[in-house]
């Protein structure tokens, strides 16, 4: 499989999972992962992005397994004495270890670099294996309109606040992409998909992980005139999320949480969709007009079936 080169769509957890596998199942093959921005935020004065961390711990062997978030053999103390000083925000998880990233990244973007540039700075320390992309340098920001319980009335959250601070509590009426008319796709998104012999859409969330990369302008356009197959992997596992609050968000898009819901909000890339094919967890009825749609066991907990799941996706792709 030398010089195989495949692209990924991927949000944090569920992308950074899938790519494990995909690295297991291809060790040879050449990945760019295109990563979701849309939830960065800047906390304390530093820039954060949640999902590039969550890729680059997670394929750099930083990662703490068990939160699937941060960093390993973490510790809080200067969390703690922001809560002395009663600082806001306080809802907002950052240890000491993955200060040391946002230290660095805001100091570089301070500096003029652009995020896909500090990104790779970043990587040159945890070699995640992959070239890591974030969607776009400008900034998106994924806000969520809900009804304030106080007064009543309509407002637009950081998609941080409303999932970490309010634990998705608060019922979504939109999801908007603060900034996405003035983004571009990162330099080299455009090209990874112009010589990719795949396209995979990892198990992500498919409104705030990879429906905001494809709302980046002229992504979605990019990735449909490559010559490569587009294969899509379900999150949606049994008719649920596995984890994550991606059923709290499909229904504000009148998407059902099913597999065959997000199979068919995906579309068929023969009538203007995205997928030649969709993997569907075993027995999760799924019946996407167009598309392939294979079926075999989607649930990311060993490495071998997560290497499963992407040899299948590879195989769907015709590489
Ligand atoms: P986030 O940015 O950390 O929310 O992560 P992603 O957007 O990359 O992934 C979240 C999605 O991954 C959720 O919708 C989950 O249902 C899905 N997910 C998590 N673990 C698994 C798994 O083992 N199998 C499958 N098929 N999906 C999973
Ligand atoms: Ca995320």
């Amino acid at each position: 499989m030398s010089f195989v080169k495949f692209v990924v769509l991927a949000g944090g957890t569920g992308g950074a999972r899938f790519l494990r596998g995909l690295q297991a199942a291809a060790p040879e093959a050449s990945i760019t992962a295109v990563v979701n921005t849309g939830d960065d935020v800047t906390m304390h004065g530093l820039r954060i992005c949640p999902d590039l961390d969550t890729v680059m711990y997670t394929l750099g062997g930083g990662i703490d397994e068990e939160r699937g978030w941060g960093r390993a053999g973490e510790s809080w103390t200067v969390k703690e004495e922001l809560a002395a000083y009663d600082a806001d925000p306080d809802w907002f998880g950052l240890g000491d270890r993955d200060l040391a990233t946002h230290l660095i990244r805001t100091r570089m973007l301070d500096a003029g670099y652009p995020l896909s540039a500090v990104t790779a700075a970043l990587t040159d320390r945890w070699q995640p294996g992959v070239t890591l992309l974030p969607m776009s340098d400008q900034r998106v920001e994924t806000h969520v309109v809900v009804t304030d319980p106080e007064t009543g009335r309509n407002r637009a959250i950081h998609f941080q606040e409303w999932w970490v601070r309010h634990r998705a509590a608060l019922e979504p009426s939109a999801f908007v992409q603060v900034g996405v008319d003035d983004a571009r796709p990162a330099p080299g998104v455009v090209e990874a998909f112009a010589v990719a012999d795949a396209i995979l859409l990892a198990p992500s969330n498919p409104v705030v992980s990879v429906g905001t990369i494809l709302g980046v302008p002229g992504l979605r356009e990019a990735l449909l005139s490559s010559p490569a197959r587009v294969v899509g992997v379900s999150p949606i596992v049994g008719g649920a999320v596995v984890r994550g609050m991606a059923d709290r968000c499909l229904p504000v898009l009148g998407i059902e949480v099913s597999a065959e819901g997000v199979g068919r909000h995906y579309g068929a890339r023969t009538t203007g969709g995205l997928l030649d094919a969709w993997l569907v967890h075993t027995g999760d009825p799924a019946d996407v007009p167009g598309v392939d749609v294979r079926s075999l066991p989607l649930l990311m907990s060993s490495s071998e079936t997560t290497a499963a799941m992407a040899s299948a996706a590879l195989d769907a792709a015709g590489v």
